[in-house]
């Protein structure tokens, strides 16, 4: 059973799990992977959605943090922080850098993203196949009203992550952009997986900087909006709040309601100009999008057992039977 699968980081590694667990080794997995937070810092390529994803699923996680590795040690961060580096917002663990190494490594010597990601997966040997969306950059970016302009009236586009991490997507913010986007292909298998697959799932990531990011990408719409497979997707959204992080700030920002239906209708229906066959959203929420058959079950991925019920819902409804 080929099941390809659109994901960001926790919500999606998390949603994958519960798939794995389901399929065992019966499962022909592929996740689509975001690389919109994607940014080089300290000289490193920071891939954190790769990275949640790869350390999740084997077994490196942190799984308080929800990213980065577990057992983790901070010497190096606070050896930069003390040569006053920038940025002074962000760290790597001394583990995890490791793994950013290697990878900026091999991308100075021309490796595409794609192939990086597979060598550092024979370490992890996550059971799923994880492919960036593209091996191109195709970084989101937010502007914002300058934080170092006392008038307020300047406005500045700064990196997701600086925005995410550093202020908390608590300042006044006005838009998204994909920088790079435009030029930016699916990175070698991301077409074939969408189209050649048994079911297309969307992840509960955040639908503005996970799965938006994704879809920002030429290509990958009109695939999901061509491939026999059915698409699904389920909701990140759960009583009118994320479960986690800021996607309610994200929606804001692109006048969407933080709601289950709201969500199911920026994504929209296939038979009109949308993406999807199927909304799930959770057993206490409601929702109507035309064209779309909504189906409500328990979305809270407590373990993977329970997300593994989730994603036989998903199979199901996708007319396969797992
Ligand atoms: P990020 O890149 O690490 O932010 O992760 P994702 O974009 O993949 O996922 C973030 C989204 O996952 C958030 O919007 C959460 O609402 C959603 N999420 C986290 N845990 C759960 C859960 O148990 N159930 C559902 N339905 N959504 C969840
Ligand atoms: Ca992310």
């Amino acid at each position: 059973m080929k099941v390809t699968v659109l994901v960001g980081g926790v919500g999606g590694a998390r949603f994958l799990q519960g798939l794995k667990t389901l399929l065992g080794d019966d499962g022909d997995i592929t996740a689509v992977v975001n690389v919109g937070d994607d940014v080089w810092m300290h000289g490193l390529r920071i891939c954190p959605d790769l990275d949640t994803c790869m350390y999740t699923l084997g077994g490196g996680i942190d799984t308080e943090r929800g990213w980065g590795r577990i057992a983790e040690t901070w010497h190096a961060r606070d050896e930069l922080a003390a040569y006053g580096a920038d940025p002074d917002w962000f760290g790597l663990g001394d583990r995890d850098i490791a793994t950013h190494l290697i990878r900026s490594r091999m991308l100075r010597t021309g490796y595409p993203l794609s192939a990086v990601t597979e060598a550092l997966c024979n370490r992890w040997k996550p059971g799923v196949r994880l492919l960036p969306v593209s091996d191109d950059r195709s970084e989101t970016h937010v502007v914002v009203t300058d934080p170092d302009d006392a008038s307020g009236e300047s406005r500045r586009a700064i990196h997701f992550q600086e925005w995410w991490v550093r202020y908390r997507a608590q300042i006044p913010t006005h838009s998204f952009a994909n920088i790079g986007a435009e030029q930016a292909t699916p990175a070698p298998g991301v077409l074939d997986a969408i189209e050649g697959a048994d079911a297309v799932i969307l992840a509960p990531s955040n639908p503005v900087v996970s799965v938006g990011a994704i879809l920002a990408v030429p290509g990958i719409r009109s695939a999901l909006r061509t491939t026999e497979a059915k698409v699904v997707g389920l909701s990140p959204v759960v009583g009118g709040k994320p479960l986690r992080g800021m996607a309610d700030e994200c929606l804001s920002v692109i006048g969407v309601d933080t709601s289950a239906e709201a969500v199911g209708k920026y994504y929209g229906a296939r038979s009109d100009t949308g993406i999807l066959d199927t909304w799930m959203i959770h057993s206490t929420d409601t929702a109507t999008v035309p064209g779309v058959d909504v189906i409500s079950v328990p979305l809270l991925m407590t373990d993977p057992k329970t997300t593994a019920e989730m994603a036989a819902v998903a199979l199901r409804s996708a007319g396969l039977t797992p």
